[in-house]
């Protein structure tokens, strides 16, 4: 079997041009404020692509950059204020935080009207109704769902295995795969402690995995003709045929790339579809979090 590949460039184009014909019907921009405590060369790419994605479709985009000696009061305070801040639509904190900041009591302090990234308490409590859509959820598990619709496959009573069993991948996705009432998944759930994991992989009809272990799913353990969503994001070196390192010409260090958790080149020859890496999950993860602060901003302003 051939793979059908799940092109996740295509599918946040199309949410981008939803997102963005609505607010064009909108008079006001909403605004995202971005908070980076210190520098961090990783957050900072990051927040480089946000910014851009941002005002390529009509949002403010926001820095709010903080001292790295900043306390723990302090930034809490300036969320507060932020909370408190009619102009501004949605709020995300860079990670990481310093060492000496507690980083779940300042996402805590997020009000859940400008959660923009859904991990706010009482949005992600939401997710346990089968009645109620929360207004945001976590974007990647948002982005694995998207995925997964767009093969076009009914979810309804199948074998869905979840490895990794995160807050902001692995837990809300069982959540959404149950979100119905007559159309759910029969979701598993596997971790680091879980016992022949193959065993569960094997039976999977759709299989998400999200660990950040290169080359934790092997082909060897995806069923024929299954829906595979890898979100795995893991930097790893180059190897040319003999299995040796591939040497940067102009550094003289290993030539590095981007691999998810799954072995693509045998996965690709078993699964019925297929999300690359990079170019699947990650691609739409994005566009979720526009698609989040569009659903703070309705609420906002009473719609
Ligand atoms: P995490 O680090 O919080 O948790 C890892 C999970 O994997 C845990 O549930 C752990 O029990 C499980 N695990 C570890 N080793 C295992 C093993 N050998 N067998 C089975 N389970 C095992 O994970 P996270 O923050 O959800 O991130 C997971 C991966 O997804 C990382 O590679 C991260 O970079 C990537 N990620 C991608 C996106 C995206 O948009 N594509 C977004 C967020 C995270």
């Amino acid at each position: 079997m051939n793979a059908k590949v799940i092109d996740g460039n295509k599918i946040a184009d199309a949410i981008k041009q939803e997102i963005k014909s609505e607010l064009e019907k909108i008079k006001e921009k909403p605004v995202l404020v971005a908070v980076q405590v210190g520098e961090n060369p990783a957050s900072k790419v990051y927040i480089k692509n946000q910014k851009s994605s941002c005002e390529d479709i009509g949002i403010e985009y926001n820095l709010v950059q903080l001292d790295n000696s900043i306390t723990e009061d302090a930034l809490i305070a300036e969320i507060q204020k932020i909370n408190r801040d009619e102009k501004v639509t949605g709020l995300i904190l860079q990670m990481p935080l310093p060492a000496h900041i507690n980083s779940r009591k300042v996402q805590m302090a997020i009000s859940s009207q400008k959660d923009v990234e859904g991990v706010s308490p009482a949005n992600l409590g939401k997710l346990l109704y089968s009645d109620v859509k929360p207004p945001v959820a976590p974007c990647t598990a948002l982005s694995v769902m998207e995925c997964i619709k767009s093969t076009g496959e009914n979810i309804r009573g199948k074998e869905a295995v979840i490895v990794g069993h995160s807050e902001i991948v692995g837990k809300p996705v069982t959540l959404m795969l149950l979100s119905s009432l007559l159309e759910s998944a029969t979701p598993t759930v596997c971790h680091i402690a879980t016992k022949n994991l193959a065993s569960h992989t094997k039976r999977a009809e759709i299989l998400i995995v999200a660990v950040g272990k290169a080359g934790l799913i092997k082909g060897n353990m995806i069923k024929e003709g299954a829906i595979v969503i890898d979100v795995g994001i893991n930097r790893i070196q180059m190897k040319d045929e003999k299995g040796e390192p591939v040497i940067d010409e102009k550094t003289g260090k290993p030539k590095m790339k981007t691999v998810g958790d799954v072995v693509y080149e045998e996965a690709v020859n078993i699964a019925g579809y297929i999300t690359p890496v990079p170019g699947g999950v990650g691609a739409v993860t994005t566009v979720m979090l526009l698609k989040n602060l569009l659903g703070l901003y309705k609420i906002q302003i009473g719609n």
